[in-house]
């Protein structure tokens, strides 16, 4: 399924898989001025496709090569012959079929490989200019791009809620909180922030900043309690109040865990 709305120059294609008529689990796709970022998941791609028919598309740029952002891509690329660009880092991983858990081939499904290009620091529209961030943390070869005269930032998954509980263990909460400074010092004073999540913020400045003062604070926790001797257990019912139901949905894929673990392992401590 899928469900779009217009913000200014931009539009938002939210997508989801359907499951009894009602979705599993929206992503966000924008597209402005015939600049595609992002391109949904596998069960989708047909779907926006068919939706794309009748819009100027002239280039795909995927924020990472995860599974629910890039399987929109093959078959655009074979209808269209639309390019496609990512971080350098992302394209060996667009070039392989990954592998899957099995709530990930349920939600989104497997990608096909793609030969993508690579991202130079700005990406150009007829109308607009976006510079190009390399943002590591969610994964290797993330970028978020900001078109500074309209105010305008695509975090990709850079930002999934202002006070999040659980990460991938792939995920680095270091470089994630880097790459938040980074974007705050790169972006324009006001932005508009557009997630992959579907969130459309206008606030965009405060809720990235409140995202990073949330995980410094989280994160100077872990590590006190951790050089107090704290089991991982105990540090995560004392500042959580326990693991998070996701872990269980996810094969312990999105975990408080990996949180409290990136935080004490991934800082070099
Ligand atoms: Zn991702």
């Amino acid at each position: 399924m899928l469900e779009t709305q217009n913000y200014d120059d931009v539009l938002q294609i939210r997508m989801s898989r359907a499951f009894n008529g009602q979705p599993l689990y929206w992503v966000a796709a924008y597209l402005v001025d015939g600049l595609l970022i992002d391109s949904g998941c596998q069960h989708t791609a047909q779907e926006l496709l068919d939706f794309l028919s009748d819009h100027h598309v002239e280039q795909i740029v995927n924020t990472h090569y995860h599974e629910d952002h890039i399987a929109g891509n093959w078959l655009l690329h074979q209808q269209r012959q639309l390019p496609m660009y990512a971080h350098r880092d992302s394209l060996p991983l667009m070039r392989q079929v990954p592998t899957l858990y099995p709530y990930q081939e349920i939600v989104w499904g497997y990608p096909q490989p793609v030969e993508a290009q690579e991202l130079g620091s700005v990406i150009t529209t007829s109308q607009y200019t976006f510079d190009v961030l390399h943002t590591p943390g969610h994964c290797s070869g993330h970028v978020v791009l900001i078109e500074k005269q309209k105010g305008w930032c695509f975090s990709g998954d850079l930002f999934i809620s202002e006070r999040p509980k659980v990460l991938r263990p792939e995920e680095n909460v270091h470089e994630i909180m880097a790459s938040l400074q980074y974007l705050l010092s790169s972006a324009p004073e006001k932005f508009t922030l557009f997630t992959s999540m579907g969130q459309i913020l206008p606030q965009g400045r405060q809720a990235v900043a409140n995202l990073l003062s949330y995980l410094q604070s989280v994160t100077q926790q872990i590590i006190e309690l951790h050089h107090s001797g704290h089991s991982i257990d105990d540090i995560r019912q004392r500042i959580f109040g326990g693991e998070s139901r996701m872990a269980e949905v996810t094969n312990g894929q999105f975990s408080v865990n990996n949180l409290i673990n990136s935080a004490i392992t991934d800082g070099n401590l």
